[in-house]
């Protein structure tokens, strides 16, 4: 009786040995393509078929995070909103800043705001040198950039797949082109199991000369023909491996510029008891340090028709509910965009992205080699956000983590 029973648990153990050895081979260590593309929408993608020979399962159209690249980067590969990471676009309020310092500066500066266009043309000026947005120049002692806010760099300090993974990176901020970005990844493609390229010109070139233009044209057919290339070749030497192609966040064309820099006329000087404000490209931020005053300025940005205030319902959602982003986050409706508008270089901003993640424009493309079915992803519930992305992610590269003993915290 006892031997019968040591035999049942000797079988079971090698058939659980045997099942552990069928799934490293058909499940685990498989290689993985990223290629990410900084703002390609889902709408332009699946109107103009971009990938129809790539044999990709279409998992769009992918909700983005709130905000600009800086974050919805952030919600791909860390899975953190913005509350979570502690930032909400590049700009933020110093948590602390020299009063007697700040006011100086600011009397001085001041009058340069009233005369809106010069105003706008200084900002331009001064951004060539001094990376200064659209920042009051009046109020820019309130303000500091993110340092290190890119989530893919190597120095960046952000938790990611990067830092719990071995993913050889090779990234257009660090090779300038997109040309150079894809040559580089037909020399790695043999050479590492995992592998992630960034390529960023469309969204230069969709900024610069619109979605409508011959410029942006004939840079996505060349792009599309790039990936195309890159996605073939991958078959040809890991016919195994995993392929997504991947992007932050969509794209509407500017059809009209909006100015709110009547803010001090309205609710009087700006300061660090009154309300401080700054407008980016397609949201405004009001921090409020009045009651009285909150309710006004609330109650004036309601009422305009060019945007909304989001609710703390919708920021709870959003994962921008700290006080700390601002009292009121006004986001600019479709099309819309602040006077001066300081993406990029050049006068007129001609297409835009950072507006709300449910308008249609902003929703964004993943295409995927893989069989969600197969991964234990129920079909039914197809409407994926970045933070799904994430972790489908996370799921293809978790056995790569076991493996090499790399698995951060
Ligand atoms: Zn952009």
């Amino acid at each position: 009786m006892v031997s019968n029973a040591c035999f049942v648990l000797i079988l079971l153990k090698g058939l659980r040995l045997f099942l552990r050895e069928e799934f490293k081979v058909n499940r685990g260590e498989k290689a993985i393509f990223i290629i990410f593309i900084d703002g390609l929408s889902y709408d332009l993608a699946k109107r103009r078929n971009l990938f129809k020979d790539l044999d990709l399962s279409d998992l769009g159209p992918i909700t983005p995070g709130i905000g600009y690249s800086v974050n919805q980067k952030v919600e791909l590969f860390s899975g953190l909103k913005p509350d979570e990471v502690g930032f909400f676009c590049e700009w933020g309020l110093k948590p602390s800043f020299n009063t007697t310092k700040v006011r100086r500066y600011s009397g001085l500066l001041r009058p340069i705001r009233n005369a809106y266009i010069l105003d706008g043309l200084i900002h331009k000026m001064v951004n060539f040198w001094y990376d200064t947005a659209n920042i009051p120049f009046h109020l820019i002692g309130y303000f500091s950039k993110i340092k290190d806010g890119l989530v893919y760099s190597p120095t960046s300090r952000i938790p990611s797949i990067f830092k719990e993974y071995p993913i050889e990176r090779v990234l257009v901020e660090e090779y300038g082109e997109d040309d150079i970005v894809f040559e580089e990844a037909l020399r790695r493609i043999p050479e590492v199991p995992l592998l992630f390229i960034s390529i960023g010109e469309l969204d230069l070139y969709a900024h610069h000369f619109g979605l409508g233009s011959e410029k942006y044209e004939v840079k996505l057919v060349k792009t599309i023909e790039n990936i195309a290339n890159l996605v073939n070749y991958y078959r040809k030497i890991r016919p195994q491996g995993y392929i997504l192609i991947l992007s932050d966040h969509g794209m509407a064309e500017v059809t009209q510029g909006i100015s709110l820099n009547n803010m001090e006329k309205e609710f009087g000087e700006a300061s660090e008891k009154t309300f401080i404000y700054f407008q980016d490209s397609t949201i405004m931020r009001v921090w409020v340090f009045d009651t009285v005053l909150y309710t006004e300025i609330e109650d004036y940005l309601q009422k305009t028709p060019f945007g909304k205030v989001l609710s703390p319902e919708e920021r709870k959602k959003l994962g921008v509910s700290t006080p700390d982003f601002g009292s009121c986050i006004f986001i600019l409706k479709e099309g819309y965009i602040f006077r001066p508008s300081f993406h990029g270089l050049s006068l007129r901003t001609k297409a835009m992205h950072g507006y709300h993640p449910e308008c249609k424009s902003q929703k964004t493309i993943c295409y995927f080699s893989g069989s969600l079915q197969d991964l234990g992803y129920d079909l039914n519930r197809m409407k994926l956000e970045s933070l799904d992305v994430f972790e489908l992610m996370r799921k293809l590269l978790k056995p790569w983590g076991k493996t090499l003993g790399r698995k951060g915290k």
